[in-house]
């Protein structure tokens, strides 16, 4: 079984679709092996997005993160990672195809309703940055 990290960001978390997020992560399969409700600071949310340091949307983004409650998760099924990035679709919620998560709930490339690791190491990284045992 595969794990990977999952965040509901602060806009969804604002429009009270964290309910119906939840729903679409156990229809498609994922266990909940961690959650928390959280405000991330803004040196939490920079250290988490380090790898875009230097990108012109990094200011805007780790403000954004840091803005409101988000819900962080490790989800794990076959795939997860694979998987997970299906179910949320494209980062801009603009050409998303219809029927993911960022289709339906994210309003811009940056406020996209949700997150999900990119690959093996990178999700290893992520779920230790919030859930360190
Ligand atoms: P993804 O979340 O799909 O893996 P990236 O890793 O490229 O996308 O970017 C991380 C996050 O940074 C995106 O989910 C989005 O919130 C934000 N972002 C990415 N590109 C832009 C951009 N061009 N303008 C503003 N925000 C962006
Ligand atoms: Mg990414």
């Amino acid at each position: 079984m595969e794990k990977t990290l999952a965040i509901i960001k602060p806009d969804a978390v604002k429009k009270r679709v964290v309910g119906k997020i939840l729903t679409r992560i156990e229809e498609e399969g994922f266990e909940v092996s961690e959650m928390e409700m959280k405000k991330m600071t803004k040196d939490e949310a920079k250290g988490f997005y380090i790898v875009h340091k230097g990108k012109p949307f990094y200011e805007s983004l780790t403000d954004f993160m840091s803005s409101g409650k988000v819900v962080i998760l490790a989800l794990e099924r076959e795939n997860a990672i694979r998987h997970w990035r299906l179910t949320m679709g494209a980062t801009d919620p603009a050409v998303a195809t219809e029927g993911t998560l960022r289709r339906q709930y994210g309003f811009s490339v940056e406020r996209n309703a949700v997150h999900g690791s990119d690959a093996q190491e990178t999700a290893e990284w992520e779920i230790n940055y919030f859930f360190k045992k």
